[in-house]
């Protein structure tokens, strides 16, 4: 025990100086028997030395008392040896290693404790004093290199084993991640591919192969353009290349893939760059989420709202779309062409054999059309109604003019819905124009005013679109804008051209004739804008109006001259005569004028009477019956079938102003005259119109023609100018 425990003793003075000098440690023995603290002044002093030399060497791992403690017990050590008898050299090695152990490893410190060590104090005589210090000094150095040697080695394995210990560390740590990384990947539902630059698959998950409806091991050998949509190669082989690059870091869509039976997945799909330490791209992951149930409901939400569900046809929003697009055509001479389709008399069959059957027939139409269209690349859409679109691209007027033709000959066959076997046929607009000279709205509108045209040039046709006619038709549009407001803004007014009685030459009466006082356009004749009034339901409310007004007007001179029987002949307009209000408003509107039914006259033109509908003849015969009286206007111009206006409730005819103009041939003449002669006959007053030169006017007289009206007598006047006529007895 003995050394070590004194040694340690030393140092459990110093506890927080201590050294560790393990199991080579001096013998520490007090010299001479005596006990370390009663230390040989001589010794002590030797010490001292020892430390002054070694701390001008400057490093040592331990503060200036643990130094001096260790120096203390090897100097004793030292003499002691030095003593000794018998003399073992050994006990220097025991020093050296001591020092070295201690950590006094600078070589400055072996030679500076031998430059002291030469000389220790002298605490007796003994023999070969000299030689003793020389063997000493070898062994103490031979001690202290072992020593470091050991101490070397030592620390080499404390390192080593430092490192191990290290890697085995942070292999603990990869592994967690890892495995934590693998039971991510592995477990997802999600799958997940980890590929190089190049596409090559490097590792893929299970739920990928599901995805994809491979086995993991096939898809190994795969890669990755091999599931992708044809139509998506190149785009797709675009953006990697940029995320490749490095121009973007992630990508993210929804795009389709292939699975291995060939139907398609669609998925929303994320692939993110991955770089290596040097900040280099090095692979990409991809993250696909399947997302085939979403994208089907979009799209069939989609397919509803771009489709009509009747027929199945895009609808209108849809064709928008498609129009769109065309005229987004960078190419701004391309061509965009139209063909806008109207069933002729839809309505009627609709309201005749009811919607179901109606229904029917759109589902037929529509289908009639797509087979026409097929494979020319065509798209029809419906617009609602009974009206349908053709969209060509790229199509000429020759080739829309043909399909328009084999259009309207697929329509012709009767189509089929229980006992009913109903002929269907359209009218169709063309219209052909370059993405540059037009765009969606301007194509429609002309496609829609063809149309128009077409239609009423009679069923079953097409018409082309016309720069020109289109214009006139553009301008009467402008007017039916403007038309419903026209009567409450007071535009509408009334002149009155006499009626003059061949048997007086005074005015019996007047023909009350409309005037449109518009803002933009001045004063309109109704020629101007009557069948407009008719074709938009408007003439209701306009002819209303005028019967109230004329009323109004026609009350005052009847107050004012009663023994006159003046009366007012006011125009009815075809489709009046259809209103089922129109007898009601008459008789309430002489009531509240105070105008004799008798004083009233109706003008309706040939055809509003025989179009043989029965509605009109009723209500012109309840009219009659009220004392009013119904003269057929422009007579000569229509069916002028004398032998049916018997069965008519009419009081008087008005000869087409054509029969006056003619009066010169005699031919014409003959055939006035005859009309007359029958019409008398018939117990029908005659008024011959556009009476314009004397001559006419004495031929017509001598004709026993019983009223004449014209420019020649008079121009259609103002009211108040009429009263004048009237107070000067004409
Ligand atoms: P209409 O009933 O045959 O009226 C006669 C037309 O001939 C009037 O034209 C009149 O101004 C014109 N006229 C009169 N004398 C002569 C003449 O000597 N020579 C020539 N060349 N023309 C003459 P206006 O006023 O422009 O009316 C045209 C048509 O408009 C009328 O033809 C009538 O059918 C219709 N119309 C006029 N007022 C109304 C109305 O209040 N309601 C309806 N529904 N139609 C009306
Ligand atoms: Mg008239
Ligand atoms: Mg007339």
């Amino acid at each position: 025990m003995g050394r070590t425990d004194n040694v340690t003793k030393a140092q459990r003075r110093k506890p927080a100086e201590a050294v560790a000098i393990d199991g080579a440690v001096p013998a520490a023995k007090p010299v001479n028997g005596a006990p370390a603290d009663q230390l040989d002044p001589a010794v002590a002093k030797f010490a001292q030395r020892w430390l002054k030399a070694v701390r001008r060497i400057g490093f040592a791992p331990m503060g200036p008392d643990g130094l001096y403690a260790l120096l203390r017990d090897l100097a004793a050590a030292f003499v002691r040896a030095v003593h000794d008898d018998p003399f073992d050299p050994a006990a220097a090695t025991r020093i050296g290693a001591a020092l070295a152990e201690a950590g006094l490893t600078d070589p400055g410190v072996l030679t500076a404790s031998l430059s002291v060590l030469r000389n220790p104090p002298r605490l007796g005589s003994v023999e070969r004093r000299a030689s003793r210090i020389a063997d000493l000094h070898a062994g103490l150095a031979g001690g202290y290199a072992a020593a470091l040697r050991r101490r070397t080695l030592r620390e080499q394995e404390h390192l080593a084993h430092a490192i191990t210990a290290a890697h085995a560390q942070v292999e603990h740590q990869l592994w967690t991640s890892e495995s934590r990384f693998r039971a991510l990947f592995e477990g997802a539902a999600m799958g997940i591919v980890l590929t190089d630059l190049e596409g090559r698959i490097i590792q893929a998950n299970i739920a990928l192969a599901r995805l994809l409806g491979y086995p993991l091991e096939e898809l190994y050998r795969l890669e990755t353009p091999d599931f992708l949509h044809p139509a998506d190669l190149q785009s797709d082989r675009d953006l990697y290349a940029d995320l490749v690059r490095g121009d973007r870091d992630h990508l993210r869509m929804e795009k389709a893939y292939f699975r291995k039976d060939g139907t398609v997945v669609w998925t929303d799909l994320t692939i993110t760059l991955l770089r290596g330490t040097d900040g280099n791209p090095t692979n990409t992951v991809a993250m696909i989420e399947d997302v085939t149930d979403r994208h089907e409901l979009e799209e069939r939400l989609r397919h509803q709202a771009l489709h009509d569900p009747l027929t199945g046809l895009p609808n209108r929003t849809h064709f928008a779309e498609r129009l769109a697009e065309a005229f987004a055509n960078p190419d701004l001479d391309a061509q965009v062409g139209l063909c806008y389709l109207d069933l002729d008399g839809f309505k009627r069959i609709n309201d005749s054999l009811g919607h179901d059957v109606g229904d029917k027939l759109l589902v037929a139409v529509s289908r009639r059309l797509e087979r026409t269209v097929s494979n020319r690349g065509y798209q029809v859409a419906r617009m609602g109604g009974d009206e349908f679109v053709i969209l060509a691209e790229k199509a000429t007027l020759d080739e829309l003019t043909a399909l328009a033709d084999q259009v309207l000959y697929s329509l012709d066959l009767p189509v089929r819905s229980g006992p009913h076997g109903m002929r269907v046929s359209a009218s169709i607009g063309i219209v052909v124009q370059s993405v540059g000279s037009s765009g969606p709205a301007e194509i429609l509108k002309a496609a829609d005013l063809t149309l128009y045209r077409a239609k009423a040039a009679g069923r079953s046709r097409w018409a082309c679109y016309d720069a020109k006619l289109n214009e006139a038709q553009v301008a009467r549009y402008a007017l039916v804008e403007k038309l419903p407001d026209a009567v409450q803004r007071g535009e509408f007014s009334l002149l009155y051209q006499p009626l003059v009685s061949t048997a007086t030459g005074r005015a019996c009466g007047v023909e009350a004739l409309l005037r449109w006082d518009h803002p933009e356009r001045g004063t309109l004749s109704p020629d101007e804008f009557i069948d407009l009034a008719e074709e938009t339901g408007i003439i209701s409310a306009i002819g209303t109006w005028v019967l109230r007004e004329a009323c109004r007007q026609g009350a005052k001179w009847w107050r004012r001259f009663p023994e006159r029987s003046f009366y007012v002949s006011v125009n009815v307009a075809t489709a009046q005569t259809y209103d089922p209000a129109l007898v009601g408003d008459v008789l309430s509107i002489l009531d509240e004028s105070g105008l004799p039914a008798t004083l009233l006259q109706l003008e309706l033109t040939e055809s509003a009477m025989l179009s043989g509908g029965g509605e009109p003849v009723e209500a012109l015969r309840e009219l009659a019956a009220a004392g009013i009286r119904i003269a057929i206007d422009d007579f000569g111009t229509g069916y002028s079938n004398l032998a049916y206006l018997r069965t008519l409730p009419v009081a008087g005819l008005k000869l087409a102003r054509q029969f006056t103009d003619g009066l010169g041939r005699p031919v014409d003449t003959h055939i006035v005259k005859t009309l007359i002669e029958l019409a008398h006959v018939l117990d029908l007053a005659v008024t011959a119109e556009g009476v314009e030169t004397p001559d006419q006017l004495a031929q017509l007289k001598a004709m026993n023609c019983d009223v004449l009206q014209g420019w020649h007598l008079s121009m259609p006047l103002p009211a108040d100018e009429m009263s004048a006529v009237l107070e000067n007895g004409g």
